[in-house]
């Protein structure tokens, strides 16, 4: 039996893993339930999942999910706070960590889930692009198994040798990163001016929480892949190819020095890479229908358009500077995506907001986890201003 903390319990991910979950009693419990604003939901889970914590982030929270879980006699003890979230993630209890908290927020507990040398199903790519040197000496030392759950990471996971990341044995070309290209593909920056947040995360095959949703729209989120890549399979950028894959079947490939591409295909339902983890080395049912490749008939690719997008050279260029450059263009990018959701900046001037604290700030080398947070601070304190400029 895997005893499981799910941090980031009520978002899309958080909601995936608990199906994947309730589908296999005999093999997963839950320990630890986590969220931040929706409590209702919060509650319902605890009663369904029999979870021993539930975590919120604030004392008022607290209170409130209590009363509810009072009321239903439900038994879950409630704690608050960062501390509160890095001990569920961290406790001798606790066999697995689905990291699936939104943005900068999820780094310290899961690092704190890292440190503790649990198994960790990484949907919280932030915190590898802020701390990837950091993060992956930790999983080092601790000898945390890291099981990537972006759909894109765990396929290349899947197509990469069993041993790879203990041997780094080599032979790879290229890996191959696809891309839906979101909902403005084929769009000119012209047109993507006025979009309002609602088009930007309607996205056309995932079904995901709104900061991802609009970081797919501007291609920024296929950015911090490619430096999410770069760290978890030990490659430079300039070994990752963004290949743009309209229908999303094809989740991402290995291109091998002999000529073979080794790809994962499925229908995109993030509950297959989240089996794929709870259950590696083994498999397990996910509740995904299976692919049906008569009736999709057709897969297209394209290249990019940097033009339209400039967002991810800004990622590609970041990787290359490498030092807090990453942890910039993260902070700058979670500032600017959420200016863009309270409608005010446009959709087009996230990447200016990201560009100009880039161009604004200068890299240095994190050596500790405070280093990397005064980065952050620094960049969401540039973007803020430059945002309050645009508007005055
Ligand atoms: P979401 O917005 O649906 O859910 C986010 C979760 O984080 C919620 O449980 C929320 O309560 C919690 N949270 C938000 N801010 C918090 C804070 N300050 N402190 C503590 N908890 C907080 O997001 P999502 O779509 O589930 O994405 C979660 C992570 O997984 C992101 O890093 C995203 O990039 C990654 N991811 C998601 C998908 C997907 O299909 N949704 C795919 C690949 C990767
Ligand atoms: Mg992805």
């Amino acid at each position: 039996m895997q005893r499981i903390t799910l941090l980031g319990a009520t978002g899309s991910i958080g909601v995936s893993t608990l199906d994947v979950i309730s589908r296999h009693p005999d093999k997963y419990s839950v320990y630890a339930l986590t969220g931040n604003l929706q409590i209702d939901r919060l509650a319902e889970q605890c009663e369904q999942h029999r979870a021993k914590y539930a975590v919120v982030n604030d004392e008022a929270a607290a209170v409130r999910l209590e009363s509810l879980l009072q009321a239903s006699g439900c038994a879950t003890e409630v704690i608050y706070g960062i501390d509160a979230l890095c001990q569920v993630a961290s406790d001798d209890a606790v066999d697995t960590v689905m990291a699936a908290i939104v943005g900068a927020a999820g780094l310290m507990p899961t690092l704190a889930a890292v440190r503790a040398g649990k198994k960790i199903l990484l949907a919280n790519k932030e915190s590898l692009v802020m701390a990837g040197g950091l993060f992956m000496q930790a999983v080092k030392e601790s000898g945390s198994v890291l099981l990537p759950i972006d759909s894109e990471h765990n396929a290349i996971f899947q197509c990469l040798p069993v041993d790879y990341q203990q041997t780094h044995s080599s032979g790879i070309d290229k890996l191959l990163l696809s891309a839906s290209g979101g909902p403005f593909r084929g769009w000119s920056a012209e047109q993507m001016k006025t979009v309002t947040p609602d088009q930007a995360c309607a996205h056309p095959n995932w079904s995901m929480g709104r900061k991802i949703s609009v970081d797919s729209a501007s291609l920024m989120n296929k950015g911090l892949e490619l430096i999410e890549a770069c760290w978890l399979f030990d490659v430079g950028p300039e070994q990752i190819e963004v290949i743009v894959h309209p229908q999303s079947i094809i989740h991402s490939a290995v291109q091998y020095i002999d000529g073979s591409v080794l790809a994962q295909l499925g229908n995109p339902d993030m509950r297959t890479p989240i089996a794929h983890a709870l259950a590696w080395p083994q498999r397990i049912d996910a509740g995904v229908a299976s692919l049906n490749l008569f009736e999709i008939a057709q897969l297209n690719f394209e290249r990019p358009d940097g033009q339209a997008f400039p967002c991810l050279q800004l990622a590609f260029d970041a990787a290359r500077a490498a030092g807090d450059a990453p942890a910039i263009l993260n902070a700058a990018n979670e500032i600017a995506v959420q200016a863009f959701l309270d409608k005010r900046i446009g959709f087009t001037q996230i990447a200016q907001v990201v560009g100009e604290t880039l161009s604004g700030l200068s890299f240095t080398e994190p050596e500790s986890l405070d280093a990397v947070q005064e980065s952050d601070n620094r960049a969401r304190a540039f973007s803020a201003a430059f945002i309050a400029e645009i508007e005055s």
